[in-house]
């Protein structure tokens, strides 16, 4: 166990360390030799996870140990597990330029870069969802037995792996991709929220992560 621990907490500081996730953004997590999930605790800087941190759900979302909450966004892993026995390692991040496609033109769509081909495929860009929400995993379910890497709109990104270094090189992956590809192609049409999607948003703030309305949005 502890040397499962310690491979997620070296891959939790990793994401900061790249600047994959900013703050306490993104989640990682691997399914242990038992079924049960190791998964971060939510609201946590990554660059600070601990072993200690590290919680222990079931694969159907059951928190079996740990002292703090699970990741808010525990269903989009428990979803790649629950479909995919080929996968035991996921991490979800908000890198810059994958976050820049999710707002603007998936362009991971135009074969482009034979190598991103032939690692991630055409990367689908998933409906955006309300983070936190069965919305989320609900978007990503028309992909989930096929794509290994997953852009979220307005949101950010999801990788998967046999083990958590594949997970983590297929978000590095990822980034460098979408790097590459802005560059090329430039942005374009910013998407915004609409009005429904803000309203539950504000509900998904008190509800998950127990946080006022933000300014300007009361
Ligand atoms: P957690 O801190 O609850 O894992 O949430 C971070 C995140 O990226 C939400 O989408
Ligand atoms: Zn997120």
């Amino acid at each position: 166990m502890f040397l499962y621990k310690k491979e997620l907490v070296k891959f939790c500081h990793k994401v900061y360390e790249n600047k994959f996730v900013a703050a306490t953004d993104g989640n990682l997590s691997l399914r242990l030799p038992d079924g049960n999930i190791l998964i971060t605790p939510s609201g946590k800087n990554k660059g600070d996870v601990a072993i200690e941190d590290l919680i222990i759900i079931s694969e159907s979302g059951e928190k079996v140990n740990g002292t703090g909450k699970p990741s808010s966004e525990n269903k989009i892993h428990l979803l790649i597990y629950q479909n995919r026995p080929d996968i035991n390692a996921v991490v979800h991040c908000h890198p810059v330029y994958a976050s820049v496609l999710s707002i603007t033109k998936n362009l991971f769509e135009l074969p482009v870069l034979p190598e991103v081909i032939l690692t991630l495929g055409k990367v689908p860009l998933c409906e955006y969802g309300t983070p936190s929400t069965e919305e989320l995993p609900n978007s990503m379910k028309p992909y989930v037995k096929k794509s290994n890497a997953f852009l979220l709109k307005n949101h950010g990104a999801v990788t998967t792996g046999k083990n958590i270094e594949e997970a983590y090189f297929r978000m590095e992956k990822l980034e460098h991709a979408a790097q590459i590809l802005f560059t090329a192609f430039g942005g374009g049409k910013i998407n915004t929220l609409t009005g429904s999607e803000l309203e539950k948003l504000m509900a998904a703030a008190k509800d998950s992560y127990g946080i006022d309305i933000p300014f300007g949005y009361k």
